[in-house]
């Protein structure tokens, strides 16, 4: 059976007796059917869960919502009962990136310096090494073959949030078939591949920067420069294990989300503070602080008063 979240906009697949009420990613309670489409890429790869639902749950507890002294009570026990396995839908990108860089590259040597000091109120000539750089500019072309990029293609989970979870261990891929999803709920992509695609290419691109640092001969290198065009790109469809558990502990802002990797059991979540026991918290310190200064003070300076 296939539904579409109103709010998040997840297109989620789920087993036809298994009828989905509220979106696993945002909470919203209007999920609704939507007629398959013919034009949504089918998953070339899948990546099995191997986090039990016992133990994602514990993890999910544990590790994200007991985790933080100061969030609220009501999502600090929270029921970890509505925590929901998701295949969720990634592209998995490779690609040769060739960029033609420009830097300046420095190359230290030392000279030796000639100075006057002062020593014994007379003027005296020495000399010191010291190490100078010379700078050269160098143009060049790096190409290498990047394997292996992960970027969501789900509207319901934004990418930082999967990055937050990654990374997956890949070696476990295998070809997707109708077996592996069985009785999970699944998300069918529900981004733009465009868009997914300057996604991968930006991560590239990034990354590129580091490895053309590495790259650089010499001491040291300033303004690095470079632009890349990509060839032989592939782009297929992954599903990723990933438990989550959509939180809506206060109906004006959006909802919380916690993440457990299905995979390796790796978390994430943001807890909110709550500023009611921040300010308790704040009002208890103040009193004691109070209270020993009455101690202290008024103590010791009463008796000397009455000494008078
Ligand atoms: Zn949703």
């Amino acid at each position: 059976m296939n539904l579409s979240c109103q709010s998040c906009g997840a297109q989620l697949v789920v087993a036809g007796n298994h009828r989905t009420t509220t979106c696993p990613y945002c909470a919203a309670p209007s999920v609704v059917e939507r007629p398959p489409t013919p034009d949504r890429p089918a998953p070339t790869f899948g990546l099995g869960f191997v986090q039990t639902p016992q133990k994602a749950r514990e993890l999910a507890r544990e590790n994200l919502l007991r985790r933080s002294f100061w969030a609220p009570s009501s999502v600090r026990n929270a029921s970890v009962e509505e925590l929901r396995g998701i295949y969720v839908p990634a592209w998995l990108y490779s690609g040769l990136a060739e960029s033609d860089f420009s830097a300046s590259i420095g190359e230290n040597y030392t000279e030796t310096e000639t100075y006057t000091t002062t020593e014994n109120g007379k003027t005296v000539t020495k000399t010191r090494q010291v190490t100078k750089t010379e700078w050269t500019s160098l143009h060049g072309r790096h190409t290498e073959y990047v394997p292996d990029v992960l970027v969501t293609a789900s509207s319901g989970l934004p990418n930082d949030e999967l990055e937050q979870i990654e990374p997956f261990d890949l070696r476990a891929l295998r070809r997707y078939d109708d077996a592996l999803v069985a009785g999970w709920i699944s998300e069918d992509p529900s981004l733009p591949q465009e868009q997914c695609l300057q996604q991968a290419r930006a991560e590239v691109t990034t990354l590129l920067r580091k490895r053309l640092s590495a790259f650089m001969p010499g001491d040291s290198h300033r303004n690095l420069e470079y632009s890349t065009r990509f060839h032989q790109e592939s782009l297929v469809v992954c599903l990723l294990p990933v438990w989550v558990l959509a939180l809506r502990h206060d109906p004006q802002s959006p909802p919380l989300r916690f993440l457990v990797n299905g995979q390796t059991g790796k978390v994430h979540g943001r807890v909110p503070t709550s500023w009611v026991k921040v300010a308790i918290a704040v009002l208890l310190v103040l009193l004691v602080l109070g209270g020993l200064y009455l101690l202290l003070f008024h103590g010791q300076t009463l008796p000397r008063g009455r000494g008078r």
